[in-house]
C-alpha cells in the first residue's frame, strides 16, 4: 500500500464549518473482503475497533455545540456493531442520519425498529448501499461469492419497509460505460421492486486493498496551489467534517489509515488545517463529492 505523503508545500484544508460528523463505528470489521477496499476491512482487521452507544451519545451532545447539523455511520460493516439499532435510534434524536452498509445480513426486525424510529423522529434516515455492479459476474469478483444475491436482497427488504436506498457502486469498469450500467442496474432493481433508484458510482481509491488489487497513486498525483485555483472547497468533505473513531478523531473516512489522519481527541483538537498531501486527495480534487449522498446528475438513476 502506498501512502506516498509531500507535506513540504502542499496545499492545505480547513475546517470551515462542522456541517457532518461520521461514525467509524463498526471500525474496520467486515464480514466481507472486498479486493478494492480502500481502508481494506475484513472479518479479522480490528485496526480500528467498534464505537459503544455511550461514546456516540457523547458526541452527539458535543456535536450540537459545534452545529453539526447531519450523521453518517460506516465501518466496515456498520450492522456488526450490535449496538447499531439503539445508537440510530438515538442519533436520529438530534439529526438526519445514513448508514453506509454492504446490505449483506440485514435483519427484519433491525429494519422494522429503524423504520419506526425514522417515523417517529423529524429527521429522516437514509441507507447506502455498496454493490458494485448489475449482476453478480461483475460484482462477486470484488465483493466476493454470492454477495450481489445478499445485497440485492437487502435492499428489497429497505424497499418493502418503505426506505429509498442510494446504491453506491465503485467503478471497476471502464468510464464510457457507466451509462449501460446504470441502465443495466436499473432494470435489476425494479425486477425486485426497486423502481426509479437512485443510483450513484463512485471512482476508485487508489490506497488499502485497492492499491494491492491494482496500483496505487503515482508521485503526480497530488493536489497542487495551481489546481485549487479556482477550486470550489466545499466539494472536499474535509473542508465540513470529521470523523469519530475509536483511536480519536479522523480528518475523513478515506484516510483512516494514513499518517496524520488523527487528529486529536476531540472535535475541539481536530478543528484546524489539513494538509492535502495524500494521492487520495486528488481523487477528490479530480471527482469531487465522493462521500456525500448526492450524485452528480449524470450518475443518478
Ligand atoms: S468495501 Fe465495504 S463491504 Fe467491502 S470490505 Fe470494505 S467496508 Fe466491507
Ligand atoms: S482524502 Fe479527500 S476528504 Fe480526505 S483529506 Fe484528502 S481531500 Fe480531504
Amino acid at each position: 500500500m502506498k501512502t506516498e505523503t509531500n507535506s513540504t508545500k502542499c496545499p492545505g484544508v480547513a475546517l470551515e464549518s462542522l456541517d457532518e460528523l461520521w461514525f467509524q463505528v463498526a471500525g474496520t470489521r467486515c464480514n466481507l473482503e472486498c479486493s478494492h477496499c480502500f481502508i481494506s476491512c475484513s472479518p479479522t482487521n480490528d485496526k480500528f475497533g467498534y464505537l459503544s452507544l455511550e461514546t456516540v451519545r457523547s458526541q452527539l451532545e458535543d456535536s450540537v455545540r459545534h452545529g453539526v447539523r447531519e450523521y453518517y455511520f460506516t465501518g466496515g460493516e456498520p450492522f456488526l456493531n450490535k449496538e447499531l439499532v439503539p445508537i440510530l435510534e438515538l442519533t436520529l434524536q438530534y439529526g438526519p442520519a445514513t448508514v453506509l452498509t454492504n446490505a449483506t445480513f440485514l435483519k427484519s426486525e433491525w429494519i422494522e425498529r429503524l423504520r419506526k424510529a425514522e417515523d417517529d423522529s423529524g429527521y429522516c434516515l437514509e441507507f447506502r448501499v455498496s454493490i458494485d455492479g448489475p449482476d453478480a459476474a461483475t460484482n462477486d469478483p470484488i465483493r466476493g461469492e454470492g454477495t450481489f444475491e445478499k445485497a440485492v436482497q437487502g435492499v428489497a427488504l429497505l424497499v418493502e419497509h418503505g426506505f429509498l436506498p442510494i446504491i453506491t457502486m465503485t467503478r471497476v469498469w471502464d468510464e464510457v460505460d457507466d451509462q449501460k450500467v446504470l441502465g443495466q442496474f436499473r432494470e435489476v432493481l425494479a425486477d425486485h421492486g426497486y423502481r426509479r433508484a437512485r443510483l450513484k458510482i463512485l471512482p476508485r481509491l487508489k490506497i488499502g486493498a485497492e492499491a494491492e488489487r491494482t496500483e496505487g497513486y503515482g508521485k503526480f498525483d497530488r493536489v497542487t496551489h495551481e489546481l485549487l485555483e479556482d477550486f470550489d472547497m466545499g466539494q472536499l468533505i474535509c473542508n465540513h467534517s470529521r470523523v469519530v473513531t475509536d483511536r480519536g478523531i479522523a480528518v475523513c473516512p478515506i484516510l483512516l489509515d494514513s499518517p496524520g489522519a488523527i487528529m486529536g481527541e476531540t472535535l475541539d483538537e481536530a478543528n484546524r488545517e489539513f494538509p492535502l498531501a495524500y494521492g487520495a486527495c486528488f481523487t477528490c480534487y479530480q471527482y469531487g463529492a465522493i462521500c456525500t449522498n448526492a450524485a452528480s446528475s449524470s450518475m443518478e438513476g
